[in-house]
């Protein structure tokens, strides 16, 4: 099973990634957004870094429970609430086990990403973060929870397949026809937490 170790390593990375992508995810953003993605990730991301050192050991279901909570009051943008609500949604589907089999944490995460599905009203093929977290989990789910590679392929190929489609939630829905053509940044930070999480796991 998974530790309480392996999700600090995972968030660490993850914080890491989105540190070395912000400037591209802000260019990303700017194309059919408002050019603040990258900017809101980094500073989400730091507090949870900096939550991460504060804390003492801890389970996997409360580093991921504290993680949806600092992401909720730290970043002001959509994609605040909604990672917000993937993280705290997936450590109450952990509770409180010290160690959590990979087939646990992939329905986990499942919950997590319904959570967001509801909280946002999207679907696969709106051209949002589901793009690349609904076919992660597909493929973590279809692996018995073991295949965090595949899961990261999927959620990479995901974000790159929204660059054809017209945006049907949030800002970039604005732009309608004008919204196609450009991938959408919460897809690709999607992918990026999702490659944090195969490196982590190991
Ligand atoms: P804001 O749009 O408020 O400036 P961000 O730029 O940080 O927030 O995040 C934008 C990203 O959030 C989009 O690229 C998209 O992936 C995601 N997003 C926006 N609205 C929704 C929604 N309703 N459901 C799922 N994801 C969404
Ligand atoms: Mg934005
Ligand atoms: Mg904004």
């Amino acid at each position: 099973g998974l530790d309480g170790e392996v999700f600090v390593r995972w968030l660490r990375l993850a914080a890491d990634e989105v540190e070395r992508a912000a400037d591209r995810l802000t260019e990303l953003d700017s194309a059919i957004g408002d050019a603040d993605h990258g900017g809101n990730m980094r500073r989400g991301f730091q507090a949870v870094r900096e939550g991460l050192a504060e804390d003492g050991p801890r389970s996997p279901g409360a580093v991921l429970t504290t993680a949806g909570r600092t992401l909720v009051s730290t970043v002001g943008g959509a994609s605040g609430p909604l990672y917000g609500t993937l993280l705290r949604r997936a450590g109450k589907a952990l509770g409180d086990a010290e160690r959590v089999p990979g087939a646990e944490l992939a329905r986990a995460l499942r919950a997590g990403v319904d959570a967001v599905a509801q909280l946002g009203g999207a679907a696969p093929g709106d051209k949002t973060m589901l793009d690349a977290l609904v076919p992660a989990v597909d493929a973590l789910e279809k692996s018995g929870g073991t295949d965090f590679g595949a899961a990261r392929t999927a959620a990479e190929e995901g974000a790159a397949a929204t660059e054809p489609l017209r945006a049907r939630k949030g800002r970039a829905s604005y732009l309608g026809e004008r919204s196609i053509g450009h991938r959408d940044p919460g897809a690709t930070s999607s992918a990026l937490l999702i490659a944090a999480l195969d490196r982590a796991v190991y």
